[in-house]
């Protein structure tokens, strides 16, 4: 390469704009970067654990907690889409690169603790209420009305009819 051709190339590089993109600039349309989990509304059903294919998500109900690998997420978004309480979503940052199978564990929030504890006692609630009801109308049954005439047995009839016969 000739010094004049090296000059040429050294200033038009100068001079023009990179042919590169720079990265986590932009993040297009459906990006699926990496998973979030907004625990003020999940309510560690597990439904994400069950549905994830690669096993990549973590449940512990005794614990409180949500966890996520994310070296062995795929991104295939199955977890968002199926969570009931939409509290997963796929970020559009995409999953910093590391050295190390780190496991990523959050802990629910006070306020879905709360929520999930109060939805849990109208429930209670609701069930014995509705038991309550039940064992009143039952009580309440026999003493309604009169006591329902007994059906007319078929034998009956015909003993008469044999009888009548007999008498002949
Ligand atoms: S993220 Fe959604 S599906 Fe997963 S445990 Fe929480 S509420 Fe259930
Ligand atoms: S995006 Fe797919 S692979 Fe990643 S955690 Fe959700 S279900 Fe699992």
């Amino acid at each position: 390469m000739s010094i004049v051709s090296f000059n040429t190339t050294v200033l038009h590089n100068l001079f023009s704009k990179p042919k590169t993109r720079k990265a986590e600039k932009e993040y297009p349309a459906g990006t699926r970067g990496h998973v979030e989990n907004d625990m003020d509304l999940c309510i560690l059903c597990g439904l994400c654990s069950i549905k994830c294919p690669t096993h990549a998500i973590t449940v512990d109900k005794a614990e409180k907690t949500w966890s996520i690998r994310p070296m062995s997420c795929i991104q295939c978004r199955c977890c968002v889409d199926n969570c009931p309480k939409k509290s997963l979503s796929m970020g559009l940052r995409f999953q910093e690169p590391g050295s190390e199978k780190i496991t990523k564990t959050f802990k629910q929030s006070e306020k879905a603790i709360a929520a999930q504890e109060a939805l849990m006692k109208a429930a209670k609630e609701r069930a014995a209420a509705a038991a309550a009801a039940k064992a009143a109308a039952a009580q309440a049954k026999p003493s309604d009305g009169a006591a329902t005439p007994a059906k007319a047995d078929p034998a009956d009839a015909r003993n008469k009819v044999e009888a009548k016969t007999d008498n002949k």
